[in-house]
């Protein structure tokens, strides 16, 4: 079959979005785009000037006087609108998120799905939780009831690796309840992002100003959260830069969920079906070429006897993953996003043996079938076995498809330890267990956000929140349902007639 490889005149300078038009930006700074799958150029991303944010703040500010007022059912009806949308150019979407991103098809579509559930789970919310609540005769003749009220203008901030889904657990949730944003997609693969707006701003006519979109890294971001008008921030992205934001938000006195980094363990225990356990945890540590915040890092057989029979069959099922071009239908994992990132991750190959880890499957010399893709930044899945907790392939993000046994642990408890104590992330674990009492215990001390049982990714569905612990977390409430207490805040009223 052929496969349409794109080209940079598709695309070219992306725009920027600013009261309902888009329009080139007038930087003279800007950065190249990639498809990480053919290592071609395929667009060029400008760095917005801090006129452009201020522009972009400014309208979302005069947008949000009249939209905040609009009833909020048919606030809804436009993310009833922005649904159908999305489902009508499906495929589309999925396509040009993989010729950016590298991720494989059948990846692209499950991230626009749960992209859709956002929207999905933002309508119910107006419905629901979108209401007060009144307590009739809280003293003689007196009531008292709660309103949530929306704030105003905030600052949405995604990064690489899910550019469809990150930005809309926090969208849809702003604007159904009366907010408007300033979004500023990942400059590394910006395109989906940037489509998608195009998509909704075109055709589902959002009065101006909704949502606006400027581009860019670290100065926007920064100039974004001190502005006066912005009243809060959403982030997504890695734990050093997490940090920052954070503190940036506390002292301009801004709401933040910022969300970091990570570092996953998934824990097979003696008792656990080792033949099922071989798939999901497979495609835990390589799916999306192992740049989930939810993929597998660290895999914890615990005893010698549950090593043995995992290992083998682990490094042959790893065998098996055709690594390639996402849109190749016999694909299993794509590229990794950069150059950058594919050093980065090479470098703790690197320095994985140099600590003394066994390197039994080395995806460091791929080379791809075909001679259109081998300027690519592929990586094959790469296993180091006899991993001590203590290396810096245990405990360091790595985000690539790169899996470390630890080879020593012997117990649930010193799992559970390693877990809590040897990194400083908390984002999720999973455990592999026939015994509802282990995974209960499991459930209950391991200090991480979301916990799986008998499966490696533990996603929350978009009516559930989504945050983690320790360092992979800052802030109070989390991504997608939760968003609603953090776009509005509660008035309370009492009155006496
Ligand atoms: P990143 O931190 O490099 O970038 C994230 C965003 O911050 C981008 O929009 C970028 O332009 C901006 N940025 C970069 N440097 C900045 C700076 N100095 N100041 C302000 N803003 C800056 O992250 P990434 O490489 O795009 O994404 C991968 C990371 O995101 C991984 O660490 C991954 O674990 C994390 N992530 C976490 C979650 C979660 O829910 N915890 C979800 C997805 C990804």
């Amino acid at each position: 079959m052929t496969i349409e490889i794109e080209t940079t005149e598709r695309y070219g300078r992306l725009e920027i979005l600013i009261d309902g038009k888009w329009r080139a930006s007038s930087s003279s700074k800007a950065q190249t785009v990639y498809d990480p799958g053919t290592g071609r150029a395929i667009g060029e991303v400008p760095f917005s000037t801090r006129e452009e944010v201020d522009e972009a703040i400014e309208s979302s500010q005069s947008a949000f006087q009249k939209w905040s007022r609009m009833p909020i059912l048919d606030r809804a009806k436009y993310l009833f609108k922005m649904k159908s949308i999305l489902e009508d150019h499906f495929e589309e979407l999925s396509k040009i998120n993989t010729q950016n991103h590298g991720k494989t098809l059948e990846e692209s579509r499950g991230e626009l799905r749960r992209t859709i559930e956002n929207v999905e789970s933002a309508i119910s919310t107006a419905y629901t939780l979108s209401k007060g609540e009144t307590l009739d005769q809280i003293s003689e003749g007196i009531d008292e009831y709660s309103v949530k009220e929306p704030l105003g203008v905030f600052a949405i901030i995604s990064p690489f690796n899910f550019p469809l889904m990150v930005p809309f657990w926090f969208i849809p949730y702003a604007i159904v309840l009366g907010d408007t944003v300033v979004l500023k997609p990942s400059e590394i693969d910006p395109i989906p992002t940037t489509y998608l707006m195009r998509l909704i701003q075109d055709k589902l006519g959002l009065p101006q100003g909704v949502i606006n979109l400027v581009h860019g890294s670290k100065d926007a971001v920064e100039y974004l959260i001190s502005h006066k008008d912005v009243k809060g921030v959403t982030f997504v992205g890695s734990t050093p830069v997490a940090k920052r934001v954070y503190k940036l938000a506390g002292e301009h006195g801004k709401r933040a969920i910022v969300n970091g980094g990570a570092k996953n363990s998934i824990v097979v225990m003696p008792d656990a079906n080792i033949e099922s356990t071989i798939s999901p945890i497979v495609s835990s540590f390589f799916g999306n070429s192992g740049q989930r915040c939810l993929a597998g890092s660290n895999l914890i057989p615990i005893g010698m006897e549950t090593h043995e029979r995992m290992l083998e069959k682990f490094v042959q099922a790893s065998e098996n993953i055709k690594v390639g071009y996402g849109l190749d239908p016999l694909t299993d994992m794509g590229p990794v996003i950069s150059q950058a990132a594919k050093e980065r991750i090479v470098s703790y190959v690197e320095r994985g043996s140099s600590e003394g880890a066994k390197l039994v499957r080395d995806g460091r010399e791929y080379h791809t079938r075909s001679k259109e893709y081998q300027n690519g930044f592929y990586l094959g899945p790469t296993i180091f076995d006899q991993v001590d907790q203590d290396m810096s392939i245990a405990r360091e993000e790595i985000f690539g498809p790169v899996a470390s046994v630890l080879s020593s642990i012997e117990s649930l408890d010193e799992a559970i330890e390693s877990i809590n104590e040897n990194t400083d992330f908390g984002n999720m674990a999973c455990i592999f267990t026939s015994s509802g009492w282990i995974a209960r215990k499991f459930r209950r001390e391991v200090n991480a956000g979301n916990i799986g049982i008998n499966l490696g990714v533990a996603q929350p569905a978009a009516n559930f929140p989504f945050g983690g612990r320790k360092e992979s977390f800052y802030g109070v409430l989390h991504a997608q349902i939760d968003t609603v207490d953090f776009f509005t805040d509660k008035k309370i009223v009492i009155s006496r007639w």
